[in-house]
């Protein structure tokens, strides 16, 4: 089984490896250490390692590192952490762009010597100005027609930290009047004096992406370097760079569209200010859209490998809607996780008729369809717990669930009869007095058609634990084309339920197992310690309730 299913850039692979142009394909991912991945970065990694392995070829993990100011090794290690745990290995293929700082800088240098570079002194205003738009042409610069001598003292002298940040940069000298803003003479290098992650203070120029990327492409020797769309414009000038220094690989650069997903964010800029902000409870909060977020929150890997392939690769934008992802997140779940009983929003229940202080075990099956998951004992006894919302004072017929009089089935146990409703002084219902039928163990007995069937947990044995529902962090289907995404922040994303009740012996400090709180949702214990009792995050509803 593939990992990719067959699309444009799988059709040009075939043709390339038929055409013998490669024989063995290499691609990479190439984050920017500037924050976490989010969902729509899953789409690159599933594409590039994914595309790689379906060919035996290679996928380089590299680090677009050349922006020091906004980058972290807190990042670098959550990229690494979230590839891994998507199911991806770049072995021992991983590298940084500062890796080739130095070539880069040879590369720049062989520009200047051909006479298609220049040192500009505008300021950045004049520069900005001089570029033109879409309407009007650029305008040359007064330096543009610097000797290559000129150009190498002064680049050198830039190098050398004898000017201040901002005051000169370095530019392809290509067509100011180029129909593509691109090739309007693209700085190269600037002039920044800050600290980097690898290379310390050893520089203090930097590259621009347009020159770093296609270069680092080809030192790497990438035969499909696959990006998304708002790159297309920069092919030109990734191709112009790599026709121009000598340099023997020339990748192609391919692109296609971005995985857009309603009622997300898939932009680390505005992820981070939803951090910084303090919107959200860190970059792993269960409503990010981060990969670290989707994690903590319970999505499986799988799930997540699943829902890209299924989106496909195209050119075509488009924005997914979120109950597709959902959806493929319950279609896993539905058959790996195993299915316990926990009560949300518990209601006191005491059984009249069964002895007090007796317990018995009682047997109940991990997956209705799946007999691979065995089967628990399950502690039964006077009192026990049920859902608030499973008892109704003025039901009609068709509540098949506890009202005076009516029947309903204990999951895995026996029958039980309503009698009694045990109100506080406010009216609020606060206790039930049932009785059950002894011969009903199991949940059968003859003759008698019981259609409710309720979960429920001993008193005794339950444990206390704090539930966490989840809605979408947005109740707009397109935040980020707002003008201020944040003012489409859902205040009710996130609800506590602090007095949940669970079935002894799941609320494993370690596990990551996602259970089914059977009737309730999929739930997983959450990473947190701040808390007296465990935490269990909703990862998913049983049923869509958005599309109704
Ligand atoms: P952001 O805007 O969130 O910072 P980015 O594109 O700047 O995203 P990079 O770290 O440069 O982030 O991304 C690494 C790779 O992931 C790039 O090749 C980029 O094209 C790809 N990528 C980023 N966002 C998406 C997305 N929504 N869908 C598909 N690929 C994406
Ligand atoms: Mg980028
Ligand atoms: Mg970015």
């Amino acid at each position: 089984d593939k990992n990719v299913t067959e699309n444009f850039i799988t059709h040009i692979i075939d043709e390339d490896l038929a055409n013998k142009k490669h024989n063995h394909v290499v691609t990479r991912f190439p984050p920017e250490p500037n924050g976490y991945l989010h969902i729509g970065h899953a789409k690159s990694i599933c594409l590039n390692f994914g595309v790689a392995a379906d060919y035996q070829g290679t996928c380089h993990l590299r680090f677009d590192d050349t922006n020091p100011e906004k980058e972290s090794r807190e990042y670098a290690e959550s990229i690494q952490r979230d590839i891994q745990w998507l199911g991806f290995d770049w072995k021992t293929n991983q590298f940084h762009a500062s890796d080739y700082f130095d070539q880069l800088y040879a590369y720049a240098e062989e520009l200047i010597e051909k006479g298609l570079a220049y040192v500009d002194d505008q300021t950045p205003e004049e520069m900005r100005e001089n570029r033109g738009d879409f309407n009007r042409p650029g305008v040359n610069s007064p330096f543009r027609d610097r000797s290559p001598e000129e150009n190498l003292a002064l680049f050198r002298a830039m190098k050398a930290g004898e000017f201040a940040d901002g005051a000169r940069v370095l530019r392809a000298k290509i067509d100011m009047q180029s129909g593509n803003i691109n090739m309007r003479d693209p700085v190269i290098y600037r002039i920044r004096r800050l600290h980097h992650i690898n290379t310390g203070d050893k520089w203090c120029i930097y590259p621009m992406y347009d020159f770093t990327h296609c270069i680092s492409d080809a030192i790497e020797g990438i035969t499909h370097s696959l990006c998304t769309l708002e790159f297309e414009d920069h092919r030109p000038l990734y191709d112009w760079f790599l026709d121009h220094i000598d340099i023997d690989c020339h990748p192609q650069q391919i692109e296609f569209s971005r995985l857009n997903v309603s009622f997300t964010i898939t932009s680390k800029r505005r992820l981070s200010k939803l951090v910084e902000e303090g919107i959200v409870d860190g970059w792993d909060d269960p409503r990010m859209s981060t990969i670290s977020g989707l994690r903590r929150r319970g999505y499986p890997p799988e799930a997540i490998r699943d829902f890209v392939k299924q989106v496909g690769v195209s050119k075509k934008e488009s924005v997914i809607s979120m109950t597709v992802l959902e959806d493929a997140i319950r279609h896993h779940l539905n058959q790996s996780a195993p299915r316990v009983m926990g009560v949300l929003r518990p209601l006191k229940v005491v059984i009249e008729n069964y002895p007090e202080g007796q317990v018995e075990m009682l047997n109940g099956a991990n997956h209705p369809q799946n007999e691979s998951f065995g089967s628990r004992q399950i502690p039964f006894s006077r009192e026990i717990y049920v859902e608030q919302s499973d008892y109704k004072e003025n039901a009609n017929r068709k509540f098949f669930r506890l009202t005076e009089g009516r029947e309903v089935r204990l999951r895995h146990a026996y029958y039980i009869t309503c009698r009694e409703a045990i109100k506080d002084e406010q009216g609020n219902v606060v206790e039930l007095r049932c009785t059950y039928d002894p011969e009903s163990r199991g949940g059968t007995a003859d003759g008698r058609k019981v259609k409710g069937t309720i979960h429920w947990i001993s008193a005794e044995h339950a444990e206390p634990i704090e539930v966490r529902l989840y809605d979408r962090l947005f109740n707009h289907p397109k935040p980020a084309s707002l003008e201020n995404f944040t003012d489409a922040i859902n205040s009710e994303s996130l609800e506590i339920l602090p007095n949940a009740m669970l079935e002894p012996g799941i609320a494993d400090q370690d596990s990551e197992v996602v259970y089914q709180f059977e009737r309730n949702a999929y739930f997983k214990r959450d990473k947190t310690h701040e808390t007296d009792k465990p935490v269990f995050n909703q990862v998913v509803s049983m049923r869509d309730s958005w599309s109704k």
